[in-house]
């Protein structure tokens, strides 16, 4: 029997998110059947509600950083039982047999994984639809354990914010000896500072707003430098092996080169699209530097990052909201009001 749930949904690409109700598929043998408890709000949700990135298909359900008590699984399913504390993050499934998926990066599935929402199900051509919802259903292999002990609100934003930072300070090898900057104290940029923090990497934070000193401090950052301060910019030259790019909007790259070390990474996560002023090659030639890119992090590495988080203790900052406040919270994202991580408490829905 399919499963009747109420939701927030988005019905354009212009319009306020309101109340929507819709069927969840009948469970299958693999199946999950998650309560959901409380989600994360990304900035790819508004992204993907505003269309910035296109493709999108409404009514639209967003919302990849889910958490949830699970309330019955399948015949088939042995890693999970009612009452477990579980995780959703962006990706419900993915062909499970090409060379990304046999190496453990569903993420970069060569067939493409289907995301949690704005997607179809690979399995019955229906869309999938995402947290901001009262129960969700997720084949086993798409669901996380969560760490006992962890604060499940401030949990949440593990599930994307959490996995997309640790991912490529896992795969560039950060460690006690490196030297990693952040751009952007935002959802991701935070964690970046707890997470690079916490594998005992001297941490930078580079912003352009001031005020954000105290704070990223607190959250693990050895040094603060504005990005828009040539000076400041100056004196970090030479000085990274690793930057974690988490702006959501086009920006000059230019003023960031210099500082990275020799052999050093760029690594872009938050623009998807062409880079403008165009980037200039010479300080890259001449240190062997890299711009690269990534994109979360695949199921395994997920479980790792989660009870890493776990034995360390570590959650995200949040900021608990009631669903009818969504729109207003969008307009916050949007001009970089919200510390650092807004979470929906979803038996708000009931309301
Ligand atoms: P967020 O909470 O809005 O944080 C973004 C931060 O970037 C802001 O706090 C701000 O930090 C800085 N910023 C914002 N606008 C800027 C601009 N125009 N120029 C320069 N800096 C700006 O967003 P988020 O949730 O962390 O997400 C960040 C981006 O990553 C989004 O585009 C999101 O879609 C993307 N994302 C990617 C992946 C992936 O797999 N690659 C996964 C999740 C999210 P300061 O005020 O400190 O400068
Ligand atoms: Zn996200």
């Amino acid at each position: 029997m399919t499963i009747n749930v109420r939701a927030y949904a988005a019905h354009s690409a212009t319009s306020d998110l309101q109340p929507f109700r819709f069927e969840r598929r009948a469970p299958r043998a693999d199946d999950v059947v998650i309560e959901i408890l409380y989600c994360g709000v990304c900035h790819s949700d508004l992204h993907n509600v505003r269309n910035d990135w296109g493709g999108a298909s409404y009514p639209m359900v967003p919302g990849h950083e889910i958490i949830g008590r699970v309330v019955s699984v399948g015949a088939g399913v042995t890693r999970f039982a009612p009452g477990d504390e579980v995780g959703v993050g962006c990706m419900v499934d993915s062909c499970q047999h090409c060379k990304a998926c046999e190496h453990d990066h569903e993420q970069y599935c060569e067939h493409g994984s289907t995301y949690t929402y704005n997607a179809v199900d690979r399995r019955d051509g229906q869309p999938t639809y995402g947290g901001y919802s009262e129960k969700i259903v997720v084949s086993d292999k798409f669901v996380l354990k969560i760490p006992a002990g962890l604060p499940l609100a401030g949990a949440a934003p593990l599930l994307c914010a959490g996995i997309t930072t640790w991912s490529p300070l896992r795969h560039w090898k950060v460690g006690p000896h490196s030297k990693v900057a952040v751009i952007g104290l935002g959802g991701l940029g935070h964690m970046a500072l707890k997470l690079a923090a916490a594998m005992g990497a001297e941490v930078t934070l580079l912003t352009r707003s001031p005020g954000k000193e105290a704070d990223a401090k607190r959250l693990g950052a050895h040094h603060v430098v504005y990005s828009t301060d040539a000076a400041q910019m100056a004196q970090v030259a030479g000085q990274f092996d690793l930057i974690i790019d988490t702006v959501p909007y086009v920006h000059d790259l230019n003023p960031y080169m210099p500082a990275l070390a020799t052999d050093g990474t760029l690594v872009l996560l938050g623009f998807l699209g062409e880079l403008a002023p165009s980037l200039n090659t010479a300080p890259l030639v001449m240190g062997r530097k890299t711009v690269a890119g990534s994109l979360i992090g695949g199921i395994a590495e997920t479980q790792e990052m989660l009870d890493f988080c776990g034995a360390h203790g570590i959650t995200s900052d949040i900021e608990v909201i009631q669903i009818q406040d969504i729109n207003a919270a969008y307009e916050r994202l949007l001009k970089s009001d919200v510390k650092y991580r807004f979470v929906i408490d979803m038996a708000s829905l009931q309301n």
